[in-house]
């Protein structure tokens, strides 16, 4: 299979159907823009298992998403999209870089979640966007921003409801979107990678975090997060 693109975390290959791709997930990891580079065992799986259900989930919810199918247990086949160079970040606490930035004890609740748009270019360290800069670069269309928002706040919902039934705190998590005929629709992945997920009750860190941080236990973490969204006798395969 051709590769089209191969990212810190997946590989998209071609297929011979021009309107879908697979991604493979890997079981590299990276943090602070590639300057951490390792490795988290059974990575690749866990994260297209998570990922796979959380997108099944949505959709049954009405949302949009790139996912079509599970073939093998670390690949999705997904819609071709044409991404946004845009992260979307929801937050429900603040964490990493909103308390660093700002001076904000890690854990603070916000009274209403925080919306924010960074620049996809690992050259500039993603930086951060406003509407302003979003139109005034052109890198997205009139109107999508606000789109992008409400779409964004809607599964921030839908997602912390999800979590909060596995016991899981949804702080923050980052989201990309993409366009195929016309339409705005959700890509990429929804993992321990791009979610920051805290044990109801303790608070322990059951993410990247544990990566980033060199808290220990990282394999631990997202084995415990994927048996509780993949239930077992559940890890179906399309
Ligand atoms: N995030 C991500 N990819 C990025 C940057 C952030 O998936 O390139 C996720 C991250 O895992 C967290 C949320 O977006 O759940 C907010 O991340 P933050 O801005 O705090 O950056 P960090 O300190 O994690 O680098």
């Amino acid at each position: 299979m051709e590769r089209m693109y191969e990212g810190k975390a997946k590989i998209v290959y071609r297929t011979e159907d021009p309107e879908r791709v697979l991604m493979r997930f890997k079981d590299d990891a990276t943090a602070f823009n590639g300057q951490k580079k390792g490795a988290i065992a059974d990575k690749g799986r866990v994260n297209a298992g998570i990922s796979a259900a959380v997108f099944r989930y949505l959709e049954g919810e009405g949302i949009v998403t790139h996912y079509l199918a599970q073939p093998a247990p670390d690949e999705l086949t997904v819609r071709h999209l044409t991404m946004l160079p845009l992260e979307v970040v929801v937050r429900n606490r603040a964490a990493g870089s909103f308390s660093r930035r700002l001076g904000i004890e890690e854990g603070r609740a916000f009274s209403a979640p925080v919306v924010e748009f960074y620049l996809k270019d690992d050259a500039l360290g993603d930086p951060l966007l406003n509407r302003h800069h979003i139109r005034a670069l052109g890198l997205a269309e009139e109107g999508e921003a606000d789109r992008l928002e409400e779409q964004a706040l809607r599964i921030n919902e839908l997602l912390r409801r999800y979590f909060a039934a596995r016991d899981l705190e949804l702080v923050d998590f980052k989201l990309e979107f993409g366009r195929a005929a016309g339409e705005l629709i959700l890509g990429d992945e929804i993992t321990p990678d791009t979610c920051r997920l805290w044990q109801v009750g303790s608070g322990e860190r059951m993410d990247k975090d544990r990566f980033r941080r060199d808290l220990g236990g990282v394999e631990e973490a997202y084995q415990e997060v994927f048996r509780r969204v993949v239930p077992q006798g559940e890890k179906r395969e399309d």
